[in-house]
C-alpha cells in the first residue's frame, strides 16, 4: 500500500470540499482498503467521515424512510420498520457479504462499491475501468461472473451490490450534498451509468458530491422476495439475483416491482417485464414469457452464457413463489 494522508472530517461541508479537491472518502472501508492494498486505488489523501453522525433511520414526511449514509448494513437489515415494510431490502442485505462485513459496511459505501471483476483487481492486466484505453481483459478472457445485459465492447463488468438491487426495486432515491451546501436527490433509476465508452464513470456523482442518505418511498405493501443464485450459500456475489415486490388483487397481479443483480453494470430494472405482468393472473406460461422478455437482448460472453437461462428461470421461480403459484402446484 502506498503512503497517504489521513484526516477526519468535522462536517459534511468539510468532507464534500475535501472530495471536490481530490480526497478519497472512507467510511466502513470494506472495499476501499482492499483496493488500496492492491494499488488499484492509490489516493494521496483519505478523509474519514465516520464521525459525521449520518447513522439514523428516520421516517420522512412523505411516509417513507430516510436511511443515513453511515447506517451499517447489519443495522439496516435488522431495523424493525425495514423488516416489516421493506422486507425485500432486509433480505437483500442479509444475502450480502458476511456478518463481520455487514457490521462495518455502510449504506452509502454499499452503493459505491466497485465491481469484483478479477481483471479490475489485477494491475498486471488490461482494464478500461481501472486504466481507460488499456483494453478489457474479461472480453475473451475468464468472464463467468460478467454481464449479459447493457454491456459494451469496453467493459462487461457487473455491479456487486445486493442492497442496491432491492433499493432499485423499491424506487429509492439518493440524497447528495454538494460542496456549496446544496442538497439534491437523485432517483436510483438515474444514479448508475452503463459502461458505454467510459466504464470508469460508474454513476452521476460530481466531484465533491457526498451521499448523506437514501430515501425510501412509502411502504409498497405486497409480497417481498429476494432470491440470490451464487456459487456457495454465503459470502459470494450474485450470479443472478431477483428482488421482487408483488401486489395481488384477488387472483390478479396488481403491481410488480422487479430488479436484478449480477446481470449488468448496474442494478437492472426492466419496466416492460413489470407492465406485462400487471392485470394478469399468475400462470407458468406468463412467468415463462416474463423470463423470455427479461433476457431478450441478453448477450453472453462464452463462460457466462449460462446466466441467460439462469436469469430467465430465476425470475419465473421468484414470480411463482411471490404470487403463491408455487404453493398452489
Ligand atoms: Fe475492466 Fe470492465 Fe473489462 Fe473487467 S470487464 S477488465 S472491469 S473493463
Amino acid at each position: 500500500m502506498r503512503p497517504f494522508d489521513y484526516a477526519r472530517a468535522g462536517s459534511v461541508a468539510e468532507a464534500a470540499a475535501a472530495a471536490r479537491d481530490g480526497a478519497t472518502i472512507i467510511a466502513g472501508g470494506t472495499n476501499l482498503l482492499d483496493l488500496m492494498k492492491l494499488e488499484v486505488m492509490a489516493p494521496d489523501r483519505v478523509v474519514d467521515i465516520t464521525r459525521l453522525g449520518l447513522d439514523a433511520i428516520e421516517p420522512t414526511d412523505a411516509g417513507g424512510l430516510r436511511i443515513g449514509a453511515l447506517v451499517p448494513n447489519a443495522d439496516l437489515a435488522a431495523d424493525r420498520r425495514v423488516r416489516r415494510d421493506y422486507a425485500v431490502l432486509s433480505r437483500a442485505l442479509l444475502a450480502g457479504a458476511s456478518g463481520q462485513l455487514r457490521n462495518k459496511a455502510t449504506t452509502g459505501g454499499n452503493l459505491l462499491q466497485r465491481t469484483r471483476c478479477y481483471y479490475f483487481y489485477d494491475t498486471a492486466m488490461p482494464c478500461n475501468k481501472r486504466n481507460p484505453g488499456s483494453g478489457c481483459g474479461a472480453i475473451g478472457g475468464f468472464n463467468r461472473i460478467h454481464a449479459i445485459l447493457g454491456a459494451s465492447d469496453k467493459c462487461i463488468a457487473t455491479h456487486p451490490s445486493d442492497m442496491a438491487v432491492a433499493m432499485r426495486a423499491l424506487g429509492a432515491a439518493v440524497e447528495v450534498v454538494r460542496p456549496s451546501g446544496e442538497t439534491h436527490r437523485i432517483a436510483l433509476d438515474d444514479f448508475y451509468c452503463l459502461p458505454g465508452d467510459t466504464p470508469q464513470v460508474e454513476n452521476v456523482l460530481e466531484p465533491g458530491d457526498l451521499i448523506t442518505a437514501v430515501l425510501l418511498p412509502p411502504p409498497p405493501g405486497g409480497v417481498h422476495r429476494y432470491r440470490k443464485v451464487r456459487d456457495r450459500a454465503s459470502y459470494a456475489f450474485a450470479l443472478v439475483s431477483v428482488a421482487a415486490v408483488i401486489r395481488m388483487e384477488g387472483d390478479v397481479i396488481a403491481g410488480a416491482q422487479l430488479a436484478y443483480g449480477g446481470l449488468a453494470h448496474l442494478p437492472w430494472r426492466d419496466r416492460r417485464v413489470e407492465e406485462m405482468l400487471v392485470g394478469e393472473a399468475p400462470s407458468v406460461d406468463l412467468f415463462a414469457l416474463a423470463g423470455e422478455l427479461l433476457v431478450r437482448e441478453a448477450r453472453g460472453q462464452g463462460a457466462n452464457d449460462f446466466k441467460i437461462p439462469l436469469a430467465r428461470r430465476t425470475l419465473a421461480a421468484v414470480l411463482a413463489d411471490a404470487t403463491g403459484l408455487e404453493a398452489a402446484k
